[in-house]
């Protein structure tokens, strides 16, 4: 019987790093470039893997004022505002229909609307609802409806609210080395409210 392995990837050009004090210059450079690569690639070996995209770069532009957002003004300090570019690493929304384009059949998930940890102490539970409001709301300008959900930085919070965003299933936190026992994807069950979840 052959293997099979499941290939997740943190689609999110410049909002994975957009809340650290420096961002990574070397995995910041040249994300457009890269995610074509990686496009193409994938395509060549017919290997169809889970792009999860970050709901902000679904847009083609934004003005920074994020009023329905509960996030402290701060968040989106870095936000550039403006409409996309060819050269945007903030904004990427033809780089997203190439994903439901590609003539492999990949799912595109959702990692939040603006890279929020779920899991940190200060996201409440109007903050984690909004990131999954607005993320899907920003994927289905693409025609795209997210059910498979990445926790930033695999901080795993909130669970009970993906469901009623349409998830029915995430990524688990990244485990010390692979195992046999471990799997990284659990499925909500969908039946009542977010009260059981079972391994797959
Ligand atoms: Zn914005």
């Amino acid at each position: 019987m052959p293997g099979t392995g499941v290939v997740s990837l943190d689609a999110e050009l410049c909002w994975g790093f957009h809340d650290q004090v420096t961002m990574p210059a070397d995995r910041t450079a040249a994300p457009r470039a890269s995610w074509r690569y990686l496009i193409a690639l994938f395509e060549k070996h017919d290997i169809p893997v889970t792009w999860a995209v970050v709901g902000h770069p679904c847009l083609d532009g934004c003005d920074g004022t994020h009023t329905n957002h509960p996030c402290e003004e701060a968040w989106f300090s870095r936000d550039p505002r403006g409409v996309v570019t060819g050269a945007s690493r903030w904004f990427a929304p033809r780089l997203i229909t190439s994903i439901r384009d590609s003539a492999v059949d990949h799912e595109i998930g959702l990692h939040a609307f603006s890279h929020v940890e779920f899991g940190a102490e200060t996201t409440t539970q109007a903050i984690a609802d909004a990131e999954l409001q607005q993320g899907v709301k920003a994927a289905g300008r693409l025609d795209i409806t997210p059910s498979s959900f990445v926790f930033p930085r695999n901080n795993v919070g909130h669970r009970d609210l993906l469901s009623d965003h349409g998830f029915t299933c995430y990524r688990g936190p990244q485990p010390d080395q692979l195992s046999e026992r471990y799997c990284s994807c659990r499925v909500l069950t969908a039946y009542g409210r977010y009260s059981a979840y079972t391994d797959v």
